[in-house]
Formats: C-alpha cells, structure tokens, sequence
C-alpha cells in the first residue's frame, strides 16, 4: 500500500451510534462516518473499531498518528482505563486492556477521554473562550457535565470530576445506572425520560415529546431539577458563561427559556446571577469525534495542546 497521507483519526463512542472522523495534518477533515454502535461492536469492540478505521486509512492511502477516542464513561486520569460505562452497552472484560489492543493493530498511539470533555473543547474553541471559565450541560442519555477552567477542561484528581448528573438528588427509590440509589439522572436525563414515555401508549413519537407533553408533571418537574443541579453548579463555581446542549436540549421545542428563568430563580445575587452568559452548543452530531479529530491532531501531529482528561 502506498502511504502517501499523515492523519489522525477521532472516535466518539456513544450508547446507539459510533461517529468517527480523519482529519489530516493541516487540520482538514477527510472522512466523518455515522454507524451504529450495535452493529459495529457486533464482533468486540476492538474488531470493530480497527476495521472501521483500517477501511477508511485505505480509502486514503493513509498513515494513522494517533487515536482518540471519547466514551459516555468514567475514564482514568492514564487515557487508557475505562473504570465505568452506566450509559454504554459493553461488557467490562471487553474494555479491559483495549487500548494496548488497539494500538497494537493500528499500529500508532491511543489515547480514551470523557465524552463530554470532547463535546466541551469542541464549545469551548468554536465559541472563543479559550481564557474564560465555563461549565457545560449536556442533558443526553445522561446527564453530562464538564468543567474549563484555566485553559483545560478540568478533570479532578482521578479523571473522574463533573459528575453532576449522579449527585444524590433524584429520585431515592430508583437505582441509577452507576449502581447507586437516588443519582439526579434517575430523574432528569434522556432515560428517564424515555422511562416515563414508555409508561403508557402516547399518540405522539419520544422524539415529539416537548411539541405534546412540556406541561406534564414529569417533565416539568425534569426541567425543575436540571435547574436545580445547574444552578448549584454555577454557585459553586462561578463561571463566565454556561454551554447548554444534548440530546434531549436539541428536540423540538424543548422549553430552553424556561431552564434558564428557572435556573437563574436559584442564583446568588447579585452574582453570579447578574453576569454569568448561556450559550447554546453547537448540535453537530459529529462535535464529539470532530474534537477527539482535533485533539489527536494537536497530539500527535502538531505542537503538543493542552491536556485532556
Ligand atoms: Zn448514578
């Protein structure tokens, strides 16, 4: 085979769909895919991630520098040890060890980061603030967090920080997906969500859900703590600005007014309740593997950047 390119590939691993991106020494972007992830993963997660890859290394006469990969998972400060997936659909004994695997059969270096620590330098970059402290809420499949804070997405002393959406204020009854009881997301995320859809026939799509039911109980009362949480967050942390986004944040007429008014009822003030900024997240599906793109990119091809956890 003839190498004729130098590029780095990006891996956004979510619960239903793989996105997966080249990006080439100048920053260009050859190559962004969308598959999913059942049918990826149907052979191992390894198999599937290398012929995913080695396929479109092919399709360009491409030399692969390095791998980034983003899950939905609790991911060790090393960049290599997946320590929990709630949200993922793999067997532990797969993740074990897969990073070694995978470089061994790509043959170039593998790095494993946050998902949403992704999605965050993706906001952080595309919005200019660079310099400023920003919190992230992304309310998805689950409730995602992350953190900037001096130039880098923050990331705490064991890779783990940000977790807002298992602080204990949901619903004590339930059992969370990390295997505790009463996390925020047993309430306020996209499972939870789909939970209470599932509960009797509607006439109207999941997907449709804020167009039909925004004044139910159950979502007002999901609004209700997601403000709560985010409003905790930015008393906590006093940021300059606030990026909302995910999944369930982009469906039709989800009420993103109403979040912000109820989040800005539980503020300090006279700040940060008077200063701090919403911004909305840029929706592009493809931010997740774009910014794993760009940060193998600055890692593995040009000037070391800064360091992702
Ligand atoms: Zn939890």
């Amino acid at each position: 085979m003839r190498e004729e390119h130098s590029v780095v590939a990006g891996v956004d691993m979510g619960a239903t769909h793989i996105r997966f991106c080249l990006q080439n020494e100048e920053g260009t972007v050859l190559h962004c895919e969308k598959r999913r992830t059942a049918e990826v993963i149907a052979a191992g997660v390894q198999p599937g991630i290398v012929s995913l890859i080695q396929a479109q290394l092919q399709a360009f006469s491409a030399r692969c520098h390095g791998l980034v990969m983003g899950f939905p998972a609790l991911v060790g400060k090393d960049g290599r040890t997946i320590i929990s997936t709630p949200n993922l659909p793999l067997k532990m004994d797969e993740l074990r060890g897969l990073a070694d695997r995978l470089e061994q059969d790509l043959g170039c270096p593998v790095t494993f980061t946050r998902d949403v620590n992704l999605q965050l330098s993706f906001d952080v970059q595309e919005n200019a603030l660079q310099d400023q402290q920003v919190l992230a809420a992304y309310l998805g499949t689950g409730m995602g967090f992350a953190i900037w804070l001096n130039g880098a997405p923050w990331t705490g002393a064991h890779g783990v920080a940000g977790e807002l959406g298992h602080i204990p204020q949901g619903d004590m009854t339930l059992r969370c997906g990390c295997g505790n009881s009463g996390c925020l997301e047993t309430v306020c995320s996209g499972v939870a969500l789909q939970r209470w859809y599932l509960q009797q026939p509607r006439g109207y799509e999941l997907g449709e859900l804020f167009i039909h039911a925004a004044e139910e109980p159950f979502v007002q009362h999901l609004l209700q703590h997601a403000a709560r949480a985010i409003a905790t967050s930015i008393n906590l942390f006093d940021p300059d600005a606030v990026i909302l986004g995910g999944g369930v944040m982009d469906m039709p007429a989800f009420p993103r007014e109403t979040l912000i008014a109820l989040t800005g009822a539980h503020l300090r003030r006279p700040l940060p309740y008077q200063a701090v900024r919403f911004i909305t997240a840029s929706s592009s599906a493809f931010n997740g593997a774009l910014g794993a793109a760009t940060l193998a990119r600055s890692r593995y091809l040009a000037q070391p950047a800064a360091a992702l956890g």
